[in-house]
């Protein structure tokens, strides 16, 4: 048996065992954050269209177990109608989709409603939203506490609060209890386990990710 063989049937069997992945919809953003790992900003135009997205989905989802589409970014809805249509895809062949957000869509009530229900709509299974000290300095944390209270009780699975913190930063996990005036449960414990929350009454998971910075991409000056 040659390597290459060796290497295309390891390969092969990597792929078949995937569950969930993450597509990177686009690098530009609408904020520049210190700690980004992506490098993303303004100034990034790269994005990927629905069809790119839907080939991809679907030619995994041939060779694997894939069952979770994660849109990440840069700010992935910054593509609109395509990212609209490819959450809608997926959840026309059964996938669950998980969105990740910098929030600052939420500049007012209409506005996070309008897109809450959008992708609602589009049948968004997860919403994660980003912040931090370095989120919070571009986009407010009021647009955090529409989101949160509009998400409530809308039937998501899945309302995640991502916060990457340290020793030194103001917006921790524990700030942002206080801010939303409730106790939340958190992902990760002391030793860093993940560990999923329970669902809430209505049959969403409420937590906090409480990750810590790592000296990545942008931040890894940090
Ligand atoms: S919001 Fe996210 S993608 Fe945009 S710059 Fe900040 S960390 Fe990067």
């Amino acid at each position: 048996m040659s390597w290459n063989s060796i290497i295309e049937d390891h390969y092969m069997e990597m792929l078949s065992n995937i569950r969930e992945t993450a597509i990177a919809t686009t690098d530009q953003c609408n904020i520049k954050c210190e700690h980004c790992l992506m490098m993303s900003g303004p100034s990034r135009k790269e994005k990927l269209s629905y069809l790119l997205m839907k080939r991809f989905i679907d030619s995994l989802r041939a060779k694997s177990k894939l069952n979770t589409v994660v849109f990440t970014g840069g700010e992935s809805t910054l593509l609109g109608e395509d990212l609209f249509s490819i959450i809608s895809y997926c959840s026309s062949i059964g996938l669950g989709t998980r969105l990740v957000t910098n929030g600052s869509w939420a500049i007012n009530n209409c506005a996070t409603e309008d897109m809450i229900l959008y992708l609602l709509e589009s049948g968004l299974n997860e919403l994660n939203i980003s912040t931090d000290d370095f989120h919070a300095k571009e986009v407010s944390l009021d647009c955090v506490r529409r989101i949160w209270k509009c998400a409530k009780g809308r039937g998501f699975s899945a309302v995640i609060l991502g916060v990457c913190s340290g020793p030194e930063s103001r917006v921790t996990p524990q700030f942002l209890e206080t801010f939303l005036g409730e106790k939340i449960p958190y992902i990760y414990d002391a030793m860093g386990n993940k560990q999923i929350p329970e669902p809430n009454q209505d049959g969403t998971v409420y937590a906090i990710s409480n990750t810590g910075i790592a000296p990545l991409g942008r931040g890894r000056h940090l």
